[in-house]
């Protein structure tokens, strides 16, 4: 699945989640824009996660979208601060950032 963000029909301003107002201007029309790719800001590693089926890390970061937002993804494969990175939904609805090739 494709990430959505939401842009306001009044002034442009993206955010991610969902708003019932916008912060910059008080629109509540949004219109949906997918974002495709993102830059990789911070990442981290979660090593211990209340309720995990399994024991194994988890790397997720903060990531720069190309429609505007930031938003937190789990990253699959190996990606450093700075890489450009592609942004998918999966079956759990969680962000994944994947490497781009
Ligand atoms: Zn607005």
């Amino acid at each position: 699945m494709t990430l959505k963000v939401f842009q306001c029909e009044q002034c442009g301003s993206t955010v991610f989640p969902a708003r019932y107002l916008c912060f910059e201007c008080g629109g509540a029309e949004w219109r949906e824009q997918v974002a495709e790719r993102g830059i990789v800001d911070e990442l981290t590693t979660v090593r211990r996660r209340v309720g995990a089926q399994d024991g194994a890390d988890v790397v997720i970061a903060s990531v720069t979208t190309d429609a505007g937002p930031i938003v937190i993804a789990r990253l699959e494969g190996v990606v450093r601060a700075g890489d450009a990175v592609g942004l998918a939904i999966d079956e759990q609805n969680r962000v994944l950032a994947l490497p781009i090739a």
